[in-house]
C-alpha cells in the first residue's frame, strides 16, 4: 500500500488520442520526469462491427485491432520506464486516458467515437498485463482535474475545463473530484446547444443566411451545421477548429482573398492553429472576423457555465487557445464581463491552461492516486515539496547548504536547483517566456524573482500576461528580501535568481 512517503512514489499517466500515444512518468509531487510518444495503431479506426463481411470474422478483426490498441499501449508503458531504468514493479499506479465515455468506478469504456475501445474493460486488462494499480478516465475530464491539482484551477473549489481543439472538450470538478454524471457523460459543454434548431430560427431569423436543403429542410434544420454528435446546433460547431477551418474554407470558396492557404503549405484540407494565429498576426481579413466570432462564441459557452454551475475558475485550453490566446482571451473576457446577470460578488475567473499538453497525464496520475486513497487535489493528502533553505550572505551570493551560487539559476517548483544557462544578449536584465516556462512546470502559485538588479529588472508585456492569464503572482525582489520572502512564504513557489 502506498503512504505519503512510501518509496513507490512514481507514477505513469497516459493519454491515449486517436492519432498519439503519449505515456509520462511523473513523481507524487506531479514532476514530469520522461515523456514517451507513439502513433496510435492505424486499425484502431476499424471499429464497433461496421465491416460488413460475416459477424464471426469481423469480431475477430475487432478483437486483433483492440489487441493492438492494448498493446500499443502497454509497449508505451514499458518503453518510457526501459528509459529511465525504471522497475514497473515500483510504480505505484497508472492512469489512463481515453477520448470518450468511460465508467471511472469500473474501469469500462462505454464508447470511443473515434477509436475501437468501445466496451473494453480497460482498466481491468490494464491490470492484468501491468500488475499494478490502474484508473482509467475521459481524457477532458482527466485534463481537467490535472489542472486543478497542478495548474491554473489550482486552490479552487470548483473548476470547469474548456479545450477548444478539433472539437470542444470539457471537465467538471467540484470538492476535488470529477462530477460524472449519471450516465458518465456531464461536462460535454461543446455539445450544449447553442442555436435553437427549430422552425422559427429558420424562417424567421436566419433564413437568407443559408441554402436551404430540402432533404432536411423537412424537419427544420437545414440551416444549422450538423455536429460530430448527431445533433445541430452545438457550440462546437461555431467555434471549435474544425468549425473555424470550415468558416474559413467556405470564405475562400466564395473568393475572398486570404494569406491563409500560404500560412497553411497551399492546402486547406487541414488548417493548423499555428497558421490560423498567423494569419491573425497578419491582420488577415478573413480569418481575424472568424476567430473573432469563434472567442464570442466560447465567451458566451463560459457565460453558459457560468449560470449552470458558477466555477471559482474557468480554464481554457487546446491548440486554438493556446496558438491564438493572445487575441481570443480579451473578447472572451469582454463578453463575460458584459453579463448583466447579477449576483454575489466572490472570486470568479477565466484563465487559460497552465499545464498545455501535459494535463491529461497529470490529472490521470491525480486519479489514479485519488484510486489509491491519496487524492493530490485534497489538502491533507499533499505532499509538501522540499524547498532548499536559502543564506543571503553579499549582494551577489546565495548559499545553499553551504554552496555559493553567484550565477543565473532557477529553483523549480519541487525544489530542484537549474542553472540558467542561455542568458538574453540584448536586454540582460530581462526575461523570456523560456524562462517563465521553465520555472512554471510542476505547479506554482508565486514566483520570485531575487536580484541585486532588481530595479533594472523588467518583465516583458508578454511575461506578465502569461502569468496573469494563469493566476500566477510574481514579485521581484533585491536578493535579501527574496530570499526572506523564499525562506517563510508557505506557498508553492519557484524563484529565478538573476546576478549577472
Ligand atoms: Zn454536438
Amino acid at each position: 500500500m502506498e503512504t505519503l512517503h512510501s518509496p513507490k512514489n512514481h507514477y505513469v499517466g497516459v493519454d491515449v488520442g486517436g492519432t498519439k500515444i503519449q505515456a509520462s512518468l511523473i513523481t507524487g509531487l506531479g514532476s514530469v520526469i520522461a515523456n514517451y510518444r507513439c502513433d496510435t495503431p492505424r486499425d484502431s479506426s476499424i471499429s464497433n462491427g461496421s465491416d460488413n463481411r460475416d459477424s464471426n470474422s469481423s469480431s475477430s478483426i475487432r478483437h486483433r485491432s483492440v489487441e493492438m490498441t492494448l498493446n500499443a499501449i502497454e509497449e508505451s508503458i514499458r518503453i518510457l520506464l526501459r528509459e529511465q531504468n525504471q522497475p514497473l514493479n515500483e510504480i505505484a499506479g497508472v492512469g489512463v486516458a481515453v477520448p470518450g465515455v468511460v465508467q471511472q468506478e469500473t474501469g469500462l469504456v462505454v464508447i470511443t467515437p473515434n477509436m475501437n475501445l468501445s466496451g473494453v474493460e480497460l482498466g481491468q486488462r490494464m491490470k492484468d498485463r501491468l500488475g499494478v494499480p490502474v484508473a482509467i478516465g475521459n481524457d477532458c475530464n482527466l485534463g481537467t482535474l490535472g489542472e486543478c491539482w497542478l495548474g491554473s484551477g489550482r486552490n479552487t473549489s470548483s473548476c470547469v475545463g474548456i479545450f477548444v481543439g478539433t472539437g470542444i472538450g470539457a471537465g467538471i470538478v467540484v470538492e476535488n473530484r470529477i462530477l460524472n454524471g449519471a450516465g458518465q457523460a456531464a461536462g460535454e459543454i461543446g455539445h450544449i446547444i447553442s442555436q435553437i434548431p427549430c422552425e422559427h430560427w429558420r424562417n424567421n431569423i436566419n433564413a437568407a443566411k443559408y441554402k436551404q436543403n430540402t432533404k432536411s429542410a423537412k424537419n427544420g434544420l437545414s440551416e444549422l451545421p450538423r455536429c460530430g454528435c448527431g445533433n445541430y446546433g452545438c457550440f462546437e460547431t461555431f467555434a471549435s477548429r474544425t468549425a473555424i477551418e470550415r468558416f474559413i474554407r467556405e470564405a475562400v470558396a466564395r473568393g475572398a482573398k486570404s494569406v491563409i492557404t500560404d500560412l497553411n503549405g497551399g492546402t486547406l484540407d487541414i488548417i493548423k492553429s499555428g497558421a490560423i494565429a498567423k494569419a491573425i498576426k497578419a491582420n488577415d481579413k478573413v480569418v481575424v472576423p472568424i476567430v473573432r466570432y469563434a472567442a464570442q462564441v466560447i465567451g458566451y459557452a463560459c457565460l453558459t457555465v457560468r449560470h449552470l454551475l458558477d466555477p471559482e475558475v474557468i480554464v481554457l485550453g487546446g491548440g486554438v487557445i493556446e496558438a491564438c490566446q493572445k487575441f481570443m482571451m480579451p473578447i472572451i473576457d469582454a463578453v463575460v464581463a458584459n453579463d448583466q446577470l447579477p449576483s454575489a460578488p466572490g472570486k470568479r475567473r477565466i484563465l487559460v491552461s497552465s499545464l498545455g499538453d501535459n494535463a491529461v497525464v497529470l490529472g490521470a496520475v491525480a486519479l489514479v492516486r485519488s484510486a489509491n486513497g491519496f487524492n493530490p487535489l485534497r489538502k491533507t493528502h499533499q505532499i509538501i515539496p522540499k524547498y532548499p533553505q536559502l543564506h543571503f550572505m553579499a549582494e551577489h551570493v546565495i548559499h545553499i547548504a553551504d554552496e555559493p551560487y553567484s550565477k543565473d539559476f532557477f529553483i523549480l517548483s519541487d525544489g530542484t536547483i537549474q542553472p540558467r544557462l542561455k542568458l538574453p544578449k540584448k536586454n540582460v536584465h530581462g526575461f523570456r517566456l523560456k524562462d517563465i516556462r521553465t520555472v512554471l512546470s510542476g505547479g506554482v502559485d508565486l514566483i520570485i524573482f531575487g536580484s541585486p538588479h532588481a530595479g533594472e529588472i523588467t518583465l516583458s508585456p508578454k511575461c506578465h500576461d502569461y502569468l496573469l492569464r494563469r493566476g500566477i503572482d510574481y514579485r521581484i525582489l533585491p536578493l535579501d528580501k527574496a530570499v526572506h520572502l523564499y525562506n517563510t512564504v508557505t506557498v508553492r513557489r519557484a524563484a529565478v535568481w538573476h546576478f549577472s
